[in-house]
């Protein structure tokens, strides 16, 4: 479906309520848009608190889907587990961007490293697995260490078991308690990047700076740009997101994670069709924001410029981390970032803080 630039009050209607969908809705009021926020439990969430309209029902809710079409102007997701069938049902009423091929991919972990290598790009050696003969197989074509995970719904370093030499397979097996997973090798990775791409209604692609990533359990505590790779690094990160989104014929954002290893090799680990964790800090740190980027894209505007405007930390405040908020308030090259959320549970994403960490002029 064709799309003009949406004109000033328009109304974005975003699939998902998290913080990816507040943070994209305070970004597209500065643009004249309004944002309508869908989720199962949209009411009071992050998202919905700084939105125009929310709607809390369920994704096969259909004729709540087609009032949420007739209220709205386009349609994005702000999280990848939307089932591919709500997209499908409301493309045929509204403009979805971006549209459900993105989606499948990032859905399951097999398509997604399958897609990257049909791309030409390299991955860490993976085996489908669906049975504990599977695992069997898998462990020797793979080989030691690895890890194993869900193929679906995993995220944050959930669903994911790491696999040894000593390890009983069976154990493992059940724990993960799937049918459907991917044992991939683990890779020595030196640094992890990430390099969130922008592609725009006309086919404009616009990357922001590679950004290096540290995770702690599986979870994003700190990013830091630029990041410290070789100029060869940064450009096959750069070209690897590139690759991907207009693979993927995507009209809004890609966030591809990645793997450096020693010897300068870039390996695809994942990619999330929407902003992502480690792209906060171009809220203060680059010329446009990865959630103005993102509204540009889905709205039909030209893209933004991606200059990084100062060398940046991302932290995040995960669980009690919130409670030191009050110490970066007094810190002058500090921003914070809350998202609304009551209750701060142990691994819950509270909040993040962007911090300058190039010397200030004057
Ligand atoms: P994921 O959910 O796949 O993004 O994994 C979360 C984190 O676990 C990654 O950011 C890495 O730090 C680590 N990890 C996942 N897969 C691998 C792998 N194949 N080799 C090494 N580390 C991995």
């Amino acid at each position: 479906m064709a799309l003009q630039p949406l004109p000033a009050n328009a109304v974005i209607g975003i699939l998902g309520g998290g913080q990816l969908g507040r943070m994209t809705a305070l970004a597209a009021a500065p643009l004249g848009y309004r944002c309508h926020i869908y989720d199962h439990d949209a009411d009071g969430g992050p998202a919905a608190q700084v939105s125009f309209a929310a709607t809390s029902a369920a994704w096969d809710d259909w004729a709540a889907l087609d009032a949420f079409a007739e209220a709205v102007d386009v349609v994005t997701y702000e999280f990848e587990n939307v089932p591919v069938a709500t997209v499908e049902y409301l493309m045929k009423r509204v403009a979805v961007r971006p549209g459900p091929m993105a989606l499948e991919v990032a859905q399951h972990r097999v398509t997604e490293k399958s897609f990257a290598r049909d791309q030409g790009l390299e991955t860490a050696q993976f085996w489908g697995v669906t049975t504990l003969d599977e695992l069997i197989d898998g462990l020797s074509a793979v080989g030691v260490p690895a890890i194993l995970k869900t193929c679906r719904l995993g995220y944050d370093g959930k669903g994911q078991i790491r696999v040894d030499m000593e390890s009983s397979l069976a154990t493992v097996w059940e724990e993960l308690g799937s049918d459907d997973a991917i044992l991939e090798r683990m890779v020595p990775f030196v640094t992890e990047v990430s390099v969130i791409a922008a592609r725009g209604a006309d086919g404009e692609i616009a990357c922001f700076p590679v950004t290096e990533n540290s995770h702690e359990d599986g979870i994003l505590r700190r990013s830091v740009v630029p990041a410290r790779v070789s100029d060869a690094v940064a450009a096959a990160a750069r070209k690897a997101a590139e690759t991907l989104i207009d693979g993927l014929d995507i009209v809004g954002l890609l966030a591809v994670e990645m793997f450096v290893t020693e010897d300068g090799e870039v390996l695809i680990n994942e990619v999330a069709p929407r902003p992502h964790n480690s792209g906060h800090w171009t809220q203060n740190g680059c010329a446009t924001s990865q959630f103005e980027q993102f509204v540009r894209a889905v709205a039909g505007l030209p893209l933004g410029p991606t200059d990084i405007l100062c060398e940046s930390e991302m932290l995040n405040l995960i669980g009690d981390d919130v409670d030191k908020v009050s110490g970066y308030l007094h810190d002058p090259d500090a921003h914070v970032h809350l998202y609304g959320k009551a209750e701060a549970r142990a691994g819950r994403k509270m909040g993040h803080v962007n911090r300058r960490l190039s010397p200030r002029r004057g």
